[in-house]
């Protein structure tokens, strides 16, 4: 692509490094910024800016959040002995529009990957386990995602806190293998969240 400005070649190349954004995308969204009044561009990079420097991380379940304990885990009338294990917010999300969940979540970041260097010290498990071994927790649920990832993670962790006496379940899929959670419709995820199923029965099909 040869541009006839430097600048604007430096915003696409910029934009561009946003993922399912490329070359062609980039330049539509940069031109379109420059037929706006140029105050929506300064919104928009003090927004990014602002959100990136200050963003937080709540201190008991990992979700971002603005305070140190985010609303879930700050909300007493939220189950804390209940927790549920996603991937990261956009799991909470969905998982939150259902209004069929009333316990707490476990944001862990990503899943285990090798391929990708991601092990389990990469993640939030450490802190999921103390949280078992401390005995807050009387259920988990797992809500990963049904990829080989998903499936590893849920495993993994299964097997650092099948010693203690807790219940394990997970979230009863209508949705096919692969689905992320965040596609899923709202009736069938939230069923599938009210008709969990014991986590060991899963492992058998
Ligand atoms: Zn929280």
């Amino acid at each position: 692509m040869e541009f006839s400005s430097k600048l604007l070649e430096s915003a696409v190349n910029e934009m561009a490094q946003l993922p399912g954004i490329g070359k062609r995308t980039a330049l539509r969204l940069v031109l379109h910024l420059l037929k706006q009044p140029e105050s929506q561009t300064e919104l928009l990079s003090e927004s990014l800016t602002a959100m990136r420097s200050n963003i937080n991380f709540c201190s008991n379940c990992h979700n971002i959040s603005d305070t140190s304990l985010c609303e879930i885990c700050s909300n007493a009338n939220r189950d804390q002995s209940i927790v549920c294990v996603v991937e990261d917010i956009r799991d909470v999300m969905a998982i939150e529009n259902t209004s069929s969940y009333k316990g707490h979540y476990h944001v862990l970041g990503g899943k285990i990957s090798p391929m990708d260097g991601i092990g389990p010290s990469e993640l939030t498990i450490p802190s999921l386990v103390r949280k078992v071994e401390d005995g807050i927790i009387d259920e988990l649920i797992f809500a990963l995602s049904s990829t080989m990832e998903g499936d590893t993670t849920n495993f993994y962790i299964f097997k650092q806190i099948e010693k203690f006496d807790i219940k394990t379940t997970t979230i009863a899929r209508g949705i096919s293998v692969g689905d992320e959670l965040e596609y899923a419709d709202e009736v069938t995820l939230g069923r599938s969240i009210v008709n969990r199923i014991p986590f060991e029965s899963s492992l058998k099909n």
